[in-house]
């Protein structure tokens, strides 16, 4: 038995003790009394429960640090000024990649012509801070037998498939990265992740949990191309395969994103066209379905709102609810009014990034112009009854779930006045969307110490975190 007695921790308004017994929480009164526990003061720092990420591709975020970043570029020639200086250091790998760029609002054109005057024969891949769409010069089209490529601009999935490549490092390479980016998490108070690459990740994470991973809890999503693969291994939802790791969801993306203007929406994009609708209702039904009769619940990655009343249709046609496998809609970055309450009726659950509403305001301000108000409805969403989850979709935000919740409480950041402050929500229903236990006897000691009033939404953004618990056990400790 490991007994750990938290003294003086606040929790709400109360300064309790929590004692802790193997991993779950056994009592919280003002004082207790446990000789043999090891003591630890918290010293009046209020505690929360673990926080969680719904929605990451951890592998992107581990190698995202070690990329060029280029989200500061205003226009394709800053974009390509910077590969520029970064190439005259003499030492960028091959191929250089880099990351972050949002080409929606810039005036000139990103083209493999432009890049090829500033690389020469040095291949570079750069990724879209959507991940949506990458942009290649003529080395990397080469590179990856797309030399044909008019522009060098790929979106959805043929730039899925050089994601995929490009991100395909040796695996003790990698697993070292993730192992990094694991302990920078948990330093955040982050005790889960829902870990969304879109590669085969059941043989990696064992790997990885086999190798002594054990910063975070970890469930993985499952793709169309391992669906049948994952039904054969009789993998379900929600079924623990160790301490650390459990069956995530059947994901499908059945449209794009709005930077690369391919969320499929009900009204035309100002340059024309609805967006791109990838997988049709005829395919994604008989595909729900599949997942459902073999215990796999889906989380249905749409954008627009027309993409979102497809999949809300998706899964009222298959009956998930009927089945207990609600279900999740990925994003639901814009939303049909008639849309919100439709979430509970179907026991779908909306998976948001709140601070994506942050990094997209400009551009949603200019393609879903007069729907502000419906983009990442979070308060709508609650108020009709949805059960909402968020994350970061790392690396396209940062995996830092307080830089998550303020985005959700102030809809306001770099000194700018709030964007659409009516889909505010509060701390406490931002911590609940970040959040799967609570502080109670009997639940598990997922626990973080934090040395600012998590209520106070102003200090959410650059929340101090103390210290981290996983099932009573600390993953990161400033204390
Ligand atoms: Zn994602």
């Amino acid at each position: 038995m490991t007994e750990t007695l938290l003294t003086s921790a606040r929790v709400g308004d109360r300064l309790v003790d929590l004692r802790v017994v193997d991993g779950v929480i056994r009592g919280i009164a003002a004082s207790i009394a446990a000789p043999d526990a090891q003591v630890i003061d918290l010293d009046g720092r209020w505690v929360v429960p673990g926080l969680w990420d719904e929605h990451v591709h951890f592998g992107q975020w581990a190698l995202y640090a070690s990329r060029l970043d280029l989200s500061g570029a205003t226009s394709a020639a800053g974009a390509a000024a910077l590969v520029r200086a970064r190439l005259a250091r003499g030492d960028a790998p091959h191929p250089l990649v880099g990351v972050g760029f949002r080409d929606g609002l810039w005036a000139d054109e990103p083209t493999r012509q432009l890049l090829d005057a500033v690389t020469g024969a040095h291949p570079v891949v750069l990724l879209s801070g959507d991940l949506h769409c990458v942009w290649l010069n003529s080395a990397a089209l080469e590179m990856h037998g797309r030399g044909e490529h008019p522009t060098g601009l790929l979106r959805e999935d043929d730039a899925f498939a050089i994601e995929q490549a490009v991100d395909a490092l040796e695996p003790a390479e990698l697993d070292r990265l993730v192992g990094d980016a694991a302990r920078v998490a948990a330093s955040r108070g982050v005790v889960g992740i829902v870990d969304l690459e879109m590669t085969w990740a059941l043989d990696t994470w064992r790997r990885r949990v086999a190798a002594g991973f054990d910063a975070l809890r970890v469930e993985f999503g499952v793709y169309r191309g391992n669906l049948d693969r994952a039904i054969e291994l009789g993998l379900r939802t929600g079924e623990p395969l160790d301490a650390l790791l459990t069956v995530g969801r059947f994901k499908i993306l059945i449209d794009g994103s709005l930077n690369t203007r391919t969320a499929y929406c009900d009204d035309a994009f100002p340059g024309g066209g609805h967006g791109m609708l990838v997988v049709p209702p005829e395919e994604l039904v008989p595909l729900l379905h599949q997942a459902t009769d073999a215990g796999i619940e889906a989380s249905v990655h749409a954008i627009g709102d027309h993409a979102v009343a497809l999949a809300l249709d998706a899964f009222a046609a298959v009956g998930t609810a009927r089945a207990g496998l609600g279900g999740r809609i990925e994003h639901a970055q814009l939303v049909r009014t008639a849309d919100l309450p439709r979430f509970a009726e179907l026991g779908v659950a909306a998976s948001v990034q709140p601070e994506h509403a942050m990094d997209d305001r400009d551009v949603a301000d200019r393609y879903w112009a007069g729907r502000g108000s419906r983009v990442i409805p979070v308060r709508s969403l609650l108020d009709a009854g949805a059960r909402v989850l968020f994350g970061s979709d790392a690396p396209v935000a940062p995996l830092d779930p307080w830089v998550t919740m303020a985005a959700a409480v102030t809809r306001a950041r770099d000194g700018r006045a709030p964007w659409h402050p009516e889909q505010t929500v509060t701390p406490d229903e931002a911590l609940a969307a970040s959040a799967r236990t609570s502080i109670a006897v009997g639940r598990p000691a997922d626990l973080v110490a934090v040395d600012a009033d998590p209520r106070d939404g102003s200090a959410l953004r650059t929340m101090p975190v103390a210290a981290t618990w996983l099932a009573g056990r600390p993953t990161f400790s400033a204390l």
